[in-house]
Parts: C-alpha cells; sequence; structure tokens
C-alpha cells in the first residue's frame, strides 16, 4: 500500500510539477535523514541573515527573566555542546496551556530568531498571555541553526523523526508535550511561499486558523495564496490538512511533529513565512504577530466556552462565535 501510494503520489508530483519536484519531494516529506550533517539548501532562495548562535542563546536568557528556563537537550556538534531551552510560565487556575516551538528547521530562521522577542511579547501584553501556562522550546535546531540548514548535525530532519526519536531534539520535544500535554502547539516554520500562512492538523479548530490568517492580514501582514506544494489555498493564509493529507502522511509514514500531536488530538497549527525576503525583521515580526493571535483565540475559546482541551474531540462549530479582534 506504501509503495503504491508513493508511486502514485510521485507520477502525480511529475506530470504536474516535473523532476525537479519529486526529488523535493522525496527529500523534503520521505527522507528522514537526507544528508551526512548539517548542510545549507543550494536549490532554494532563502534569504539567511549571518546568525550569531552564542549571542541569541545570550539574548533568550536575558528575555527568559520572569520564567523559569531549562536545558531540555545538549547537542554536541564537534568540540562545543549547544542547549535547547524550555522556557515556561504560569498562568492563572483553570488556565491553557500553550507550547510553542522555535527553529525546527534551521534554515528557517524568523521562527528560531523569534524566540526571544515572543518571550518579551508575554511580558508586554499581560492582557493576552497573562492566564495563559506557557512554554517555549528554542532553538529546537540549534545546529541546524548555527549553520542555516534544515537539519541537524547528523543531517536528519527532526520533523520526520516523531515515530522513530533517533534525535536527542525530537526526544526532548516528545518529552515536554508529554509532560505537559498542552492545549494548543504552535511549531514556526518558513518555506519558498511568497507570503504567510498556517497549516491546521485535523486536530485543529478551522476557525482557529482562519481567526489567526485575519489578524495577521489586519497587522499588515501579507497571506499565501498558495501552500508551499504549490496547492491553492481556498482561503488565504490557512491550508487545512484534510483527510487525504491525514491519511498521506500515515501511509507514508511522514511522522511529523503535527502527525505526532494528532495521535492524541493536540489542536497543532505551523506557522510558514516567506523564508526568501531580504526584510527579516518583517518575518520575524510576522512569526511573533501569529503567535499572539492564537494565544489571543486560545485565551477567548478558554475564557468563553472552554471547549479547547487537549484529547477532546474538538468542536468545531463553537469558533463561530469567537472575536478575532
Ligand atoms: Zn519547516
Amino acid at each position: 500500500m506504501r509503495f503504491f501510494l508513493i508511486t502514485v503520489l510521485l507520477a502525480t508530483v511529475a506530470l504536474t510539477s516535473g523532476c525537479t519536484k519529486i526529488r523535493q519531494f522525496d527529500r523534503f516529506f520521505l527522507s528522514e535523514c537526507a544528508e551526512d550533517g548539517p548542510n545549507p539548501e543550494k536549490e532554494f532562495d532563502i534569504a539567511l541573515p549571518p546568525v550569531d548562535l552564542s549571542e541569541h542563546l545570550d539574548r533568550l536568557r536575558q528575555e527568559a527573566a520572569g520564567f523559569s528556563l531549562n536545558t531540555i537537550a545538549e547537542v554536541p556538534y564537534r568540540d562545543r555542546v549547544w542547549p535547547i531551552y524550555l522556557a515556561s510560565k504560569s498562568g492563572s487556575k483553570g488556565g491553557k496551556r500553550l507550547l510553542i516551538i522555535a527553529g525546527v528547521h534551521g534554515n528557517e530562521v524568523a521562527g528560531a530568531l523569534a524566540a526571544p522577542s515572543i518571550l518579551s511579547d508575554v511580558r508586554a501584553y499581560p492582557e493576552i498571555y497573562g492566564g495563559l501556562h506557557l512554554d517555549l522550546i528554542g532553538p529546537a535546531n540549534p545546529v541546524g541553526l548555527l549553520h542555516g540548514a534544515r537539519y541537524n548535525a547528523q543531517g536528519c530532519d527532526i520533523n520526520r523523526d516523531f515515530a522513530n526519536f533517533a534525535t536527542i531534539e525530537a526526544r526532548a520535544i516528545r518529552e515536554v508535550i508529554d509532560e505537559t500535554r498542552p492545549d494548543l502547539i504552535l511549531s514556526l516554520h518558513e518555506g519558498p511561499h511568497d507570503g504567510f500562512f498556517v497549516i491546521a492538523t485535523r486536530s485543529t479548530p478551522s476557525l482557529l486558523a482562519e481567526a489567526v490568517a485575519a489578524e495577521l492580514k489586519s497587522s499588515g501582514i501579507e497571506l499565501a495564496t498558495h501552500s508551499n506544494l504549490g496547492s491553492r489555498l481556498s482561503v488565504p493564509g490557512v491550508m487545512e490538512e484534510g483527510w487525504f493529507i491525514t491519511g498521506a502522511k500515515t501511509v507514508l509514514r511522514i511522522s511529523s511533529l503535527g502527525a505526532y500531536a494528532h495521535q492524541s488530538s493536540t489542536p497543532f497549527l505551523t506557522t510558514e513565512g516567506p523564508w526568501g525576503l531580504s526584510d527579516i525583521d518583517y518575518r520575524v515580526r510576522a512569526q511573533i504577530l501569529a503567535v499572539r493571535a492564537a494565544a489571543k483565540q486560545l485565551v477567548s475559546g478558554a475564557s468563553r466556552l472552554g471547549t479547547f482541551s487537549a484529547g477532546a474531540e474538538v468542536q468545531e462549530a463553537s469558533y463561530n462565535v469567537l472575536s478575532v479582534n
């Protein structure tokens, strides 16, 4: 069955997009370890600002003032060991729990670089974040971030390792998810599209994704009209993983972080910013705004409806009354 589906999918991609796309599909979706180290991509036009990882970690520690800060993993590479941090803060009793994962793919730099500013945003907007229990993992792939690479030190894609858990990074993320049982997970990414969009798994209310996209648009962020796979988005800025994609991921054994969250029906949003833009401040700002918009929806849902709960059936209709302001 897996072989049959892979053949059909590759044939479809070949007919619609050509052989380069086949190779990219195999590399990005079917390969767990496509490289032999943290090698940068050569085929894409990614605007990669230089990253000083030590400085980034310093800033993350500074902005974590008022949070509890723990090292959840140490990633050895050559003669150094790089930490993956977990910054946490408690919310009010009964408050919902939000988990943010910054920078699983090291060459999608805006997601990783946004982490310190997200912590300062949490302090700046107590009316949004005050009641939430918040956990932030960053940088989720420090060696990839250091080298501008999608992959970790071993050349593995952490976001394809949520079945085998062969990487230190995926194991550390799984431990946090299993221990904290978040009501919503946000994973911050970028890609080759020209606008911003969010991907909602089947465990995620589509109206939550639409509300986040609407708020981004009203803040001046340009929304994508096509996904990273090139398909047209019926709602600009929103891609919903319907039953076909969810089923295909299962059959193809694409063991992503989102698929892992879906196993426990945990709502999960992937942010996808445009990595080709040279304006890195805009790209980072878009990620911060997406987190803020999602947090706002989580708070509204919790206070008015109480429908966000991990492991529970999501009641999509309840989101019809949510405000996007
Ligand atoms: Zn990514």
